[in-house]
C-alpha cells in the first residue's frame, strides 16, 4: 500500500461512485487500524458507501451470518488517490457515521493551524520588534501545543513590555506550570519597570508608592 499525503481539500472535491449503488461515497477520517491485517490504511481518510440501501450493505448482513455466524455487514470502501477498493467489515449502521468529514471543522482546523505556523513564523523577530502579538496569540490558543507555549512565555521577559500584564492576567491558563512561568515573566517585567500591582485595584503603580494613586488603597 503506497503512503502518500493527499490534501483534504482536494479530497473533499473528489466525487467518486458505489459500484454497488451508484451512490455517492462520503469522505471519512479512517480508523486508526486496518481490521483485516492490523496495519494501517496509509491514508488518513477513506472514502465509504454509508447509504444503507446499498446491495453490498443489505445483502451483507445474511452473508456474514451465513459465513462467519456473528452481526455484521459490509461497507464499500475505496482508498484516496488509488484503485484499490474493498468491502470492509462493520459490525452496525453506525459504523463510521461518527467520522464522516467535516468540511467546516476541516476549514476551521486549518484556518487555526495556518495562524498557529504564522505566530511560529514570527518569533524570530517579535523581540526586536518588541511585537507582543504572536506570543500572546500562542499563550492563548487552547490548541498550541505546551512546549510551543512555555516557548513563547519565555519571549515574555526579552520583549519586556509591560502591556502584556492585563492580557495575561485575564487569561486563565490550564496548566500550572506554564501558569507559574506566566507570573514570574510578570513579576520580572514589574521589577524591572519599578512597577507592582496594586492588590485591591489590579492597576500597576510605582514598586515605591505607599498609597495607590487610582484607588488611593494603603499598599504595603
Ligand atoms: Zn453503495
Ligand atoms: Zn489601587
Amino acid at each position: 500500500m503506497k503512503l502518500k499525503s493527499v490534501s483534504v481539500f482536494d479530497l473533499l472535491e473528489e466525487e467518486h461512485i458505489c459500484p454497488h449503488c451508484d451512490e455517492k461515497l462520503t469522505l471519512c477520517h479512517a480508523p486508526p487500524i486496518h481490521i483485516g491485517d492490523g496495519l494501517g490504511w496509509g491514508s488518513e481518510y477513506l472514502f465509504i458507501c454509508l447509504n444503507d440501501e446499498c446491495r453490498l450493505f443489505v445483502s451483507g448482513w445474511k452473508n456474514i451470518e451465513n459465513n462467519y455466524g456473528h452481526v455484521g455487514s459490509y461497507r464499500h470502501m475505496k482508498l484516496p488517490d488509488s484503485d484499490e477498493s474493498y468491502n470492509m467489515m462493520v459490525a452496525g449502521k453506525q459504523a463510521f457515521t461518527g467520522s464522516i468529514v467535516d468540511p467546516e471543522q476541516i476549514k476551521n482546523e486549518n484556518s487555526r493551524y495556518q495562524k498557529e505556523r504564522e505566530a511560529v513564523a514570527k518569533l524570530d523577530t517579535c523581540v526586536e520588534e518588541m511585537n507582543l502579538e504572536p506570543v500572546l496569540y500562542l499563550l492563548f490558543d487552547d490548541h498550541v501545543s505546551v512546549q510551543l507555549k512555555k516557548k513563547a512565555s519565555e519571549l515574555l521577559t526579552v520583549i519586556n513590555d509591560v502591556s502584556c500584564v492585563e492580557p495575561l492576567r485575564n487569561h486563565d491558563f490550564n496548566d500550572s506550570h506554564l501558569e507559574q512561568d506566566v507570573n514570574m515573566a510578570i513579576k520580572a517585567i514589574l521589577d524591572s519597570h519599578f512597577l507592582k500591582e496594586c492588590p485591591y485595584c489590579a492597576e500597576l503603580v510605582k514598586a515605591r508608592a505607599k498609597i495607590c494613586k487610582h484607588c488611593q488603597m494603603e499598599l504595603a
